[in-house]
């Protein structure tokens, strides 16, 4: 595996969707699995352990494996313990393996979430403990939504050893149960106060949406960040615009509300250099789910290239400042932009 170059982007991919997978047509960041969906699918779940998990992808770069503890949590049932995620790990090789979390929910009462919260350290451990092997790079997620919270939750894992990088889990739940745009700007609340503890170490947010909501998480000083928005965008028939957001471009039926394509963005999305746009055109991301995947995850890719290039050139705040006014994150940023400049954060 090279070296990773921050700030980057991991696709979240499911077992069974290799049509539709993006590094077989161009280069991606990395490539988030699930141990939970492998487990779901017994001929995966051996064809996975005995292929490794790259060749498994037919993909050699960045792989980590998140247990699916989110998933988990879904079903109301844990029925899986760390000791299996860390052989699990072992046995596939991917290059980073996410410790094994029962994440909070906002609306949880404080003793249910403390009790998720001391689970998910002591998952920590015994993964920690019952490893055999250096592979992969261990992740533990910090959970916690207030600034106290956050630092008993960072303290407790720093005694534990130390991390080239850390989760932040616990915020998709957040994210939608606020109306509006509430919810986002307690995400980057959270993200600003973790990044003010862990000054030095890798930060990974999961679960972070389109690539407007990127921008705003690196800007809060994440490093890393995964995505099945280029994917699910898709399946909803809508696309992914540079800068811009969503739009919508299939006739089925709107599940969500996606603005529909201007004249001036149709002349722009002709421009567009991915492999689908450039071979086959609009018509092609009308009707087919997978180049219309293929075009989000494109954006989405550019987008990550795009904030690299200026983060090292120092004016990646002022592109995130100038691409927020345009959007109904505006008056959210504003805030966000004072609380970054109190707490001193820079991108490292
Ligand atoms: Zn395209």
């Amino acid at each position: 595996m090279s070296k990773i170059q921050y700030p980057m982007l991991w696709f979240s991919q499911e077992v069974g969707q290799d049509a539709s997978a993006p590094w077989k047509f161009f280069k991606v960041d990395g490539v988030l699995m699930n141990a939970y969906d492998f487990m779901q699918h017994p001929s995966a779940f051996r064809k996975v352990k005995e292929q490794k998990i790259h060749d498994y992808l037919g993909f050699q770069g960045p792989v980590m494996m998140d247990s699916g503890g989110f998933m988990f949590m879904k079903k109301n049932i844990m029925d899986v313990s760390a000791e299996e995620i860390i052989s699990f790990y072992e046995e596939t090789n991917p290059n980073y393996g996410v410790v094994l979390d029962h994440p909070l929910f906002p609306t949880n009462t404080d003793s249910e979430n403390q009790k998720r919260k001391l689970k998910t350290l002591q998952n920590t451990k015994i993964m920690i403990k019952k490893r055999t092997t250096k592979n992969p790079i261990l992740i533990p997620v910090v959970h916690g939504y207030t600034d106290p919270e956050i630092k008993w939750y960072v303290n407790r894992l720093k005694k534990m050893g130390k991390f080239s990088i850390y989760g932040i889990g616990s915020l998709v739940p957040a994210l939608y149960n606020v109306k509006g745009v509430g919810g986002i700007l307690n995400v980057m609340k959270v993200i600003m106060e973790i990044r003010k503890q862990i000054p030095r170490a890798k930060l990974h947010v999961f679960g972070t949406g389109g690539t407007l909501t990127m921008h705003l998480m690196y800007y809060a000083g994440a490093n890393s960040l995964d995505s099945s928005a280029w994917r699910t965008k898709a399946a909803f028939g809508a696309i992914q615009m540079p800068g811009i957001g969503d739009r919508w471009i299939t006739n089925s039926v709107r599940k969500k509300p996606y603005p529909q394509l201007s004249k001036e963005e149709k002349e722009k999305l002709e421009k567009c250099r991915c492999p689908m746009c450039r071979n086959y055109g609009l018509s092609r991301l009308k009707k087919d789910f997978t180049a219309r995947a293929v075009h989000n995850a494109w954006v989405h890719q550019q987008e990550v290239k795009k904030a690299r290039k200026l983060m090292k050139e120092n004016r990646y705040d002022d592109y995130v400042s100038k691409i927020m006014k345009k959007t109904n994150f505006a008056s959210l940023f504003s805030t966000i932009e004072k609380t970054k400049k109190s707490n001193k954060i820079t991108h490292s």
